[in-house]
């Protein structure tokens, strides 16, 4: 089966893991100061924290940014349940802002409208999540003025969109946005096994973060709250958590950032080709906003079911039969059992749910062959049409 993602790993990202394997430092070595150092100036942010996962890095983002109980935190349905479980690790209310049908990411004309009636109720969000769903960036900019006439703080959850760019520049500088987050989860773009960054321009944040990530201990003089017993002496001044990557983790981060433009290429040119060739499949397309440079981690298209004389399922099920590992990103969070019995129902964000009914990600990873790629093609053309 052609899986819809895979992770590339080479002769050097191996060694560089032997190396820290046979080096002094497992887990707490120089390997992760390094790797975050690194991702810093790729994307162009002042400050990165590392943790065990892009789930661990919206928590403890979520955290720094004060969120709790009686505060509330939007996101789009359309995304991975992670990005608003982190609201209610934190005893916070979640609430979502329906998508706009062609990007497949939080729509500013909703959003705007959902502002304007909040504001009226007096139930601002404190933090809006904005995901980069497939690897394309939401209108930042807008969703940034939003923020400053509403008060509310931004975390993008870019776990798909490290390589990509928004207005000429990386993904990751938190220009519009409080924190950047990124997964290194293996069908990601690179890969530290479980893994994540969350990015941000501000000192207090990242010093705030990096202290949630180890259980809210600091040997920072200046952060205690006491006199030093000594040089062994730290304090913890927070609840925290142990979200640490480990050094071993972060060797095999580096190792695979020196790939990164070269995936992000390969994933825009098996996209063009995509492209061209389903144009007279009954399907659509994504369509990208001329502001975005995706990093293509997922293609989706989605089924024309008005032309076609199969389901939705039936069509996937076919795919799956057929050798394709497609896969369908995401369910809407809202219609998961564990949202519903927080109050949500069927038809509350009727966009995301008619998004779902057609939606189908197919392949696309660096290390597709054009044999790979003609598969594909003629697997889709031969069981849609
Ligand atoms: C993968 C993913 C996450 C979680 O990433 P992990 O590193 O697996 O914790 C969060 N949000 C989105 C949109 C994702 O795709």
């Amino acid at each position: 089966m052609l899986p819809y993602g895979r992770q590339d790993i080479q002769k050097e990202d191996i060694d560089s893991v032997i190396s820290v394997l046979e080096s002094d430092y497992l887990t707490q070595g120089p390997i992760v100061p390094k790797f975050e150092e690194a991702i810093c100036e790729y994307a162009g942010a002042s400050f990165g924290v590392t943790a065990n996962s892009a789930t661990s890095c919206l928590h403890i983002a979520c955290m720094a940014l004060d969120l709790s109980k009686g505060d509330i935190l939007w996101t789009s349905p359309i995304t991975f349940v992670a990005s608003s479980n982190c609201a209610l690790y934190c005893d916070a209310t979640v609430d979502f802002v329906d998508i706009d049908p062609v990007s497949f990411n939080i729509c500013p004309i909703e959003l705007k409208n959902k502002l304007e009636k909040a504001s009226l109720s007096g139930e601002l969000p404190k933090i809006l999540v904005a995901v980069h769903m497939a690897g394309q960036s939401p209108e930042m900019k807008e969703i940034f003025n939003l923020s400053k006439e509403y008060g509310f703080k931004i975390i993008e959850d870019a776990s798909h969109a490290i390589g990509g760019s928004y207005l000429n520049s990386k993904i990751g500088n938190c220009r519009f946005s409080d924190v950047t987050i990124f997964s290194f989860h293996p069908v990601k773009i690179i890969t530290t096994l479980e893994g994540g960054i969350a990015l941000t321009n501000c000192k207090d944040l990242a010093s705030k973060m990096s202290i949630l990530r180890t259980h809210g201990v600091t040997r920072d003089h200046n952060m205690m709250e006491n006199h030093s017993h000594g040089d062994w002496y730290y304090e913890q001044i927070d609840l925290g958590y142990n979200y640490r990557m480990t050094d071993l983790q972060a060797a095999l981060g580096i190792s695979q950032l020196t790939r990164i433009d070269s995936y992000i290429e390969k994933r825009h040119e098996i996209a063009s080709i995509y492209n061209n060739e389903l144009s007279l499949v009954p399907l659509d397309i994504p369509i990208q906003h001329p502001d975005t440079y995706s990093s293509f981690h997922l293609y989706i298209i989605q089924l024309d079911l008005s032309k076609l004389n199969k389901s939705h399922q039936e069509i996937f099920q076919l795919l799956r039969k057929n050798g394709l590992g497609v896969n369908l990103h995401y369910i809407p969070v809202h219609l998961h059992p564990y949202y519903q019995k927080l109050g949500f129902k069927k038809g509350d964000f009727p966009k995301s749910e008619f998004y779902y009914k057609r939606s189908i990600s197919i392949p696309i990873f660096p290390r597709m062959s054009h044999d790979d790629i003609n598969f594909v093609i003629s697997t889709l053309k031969e069981v849609i049409n």
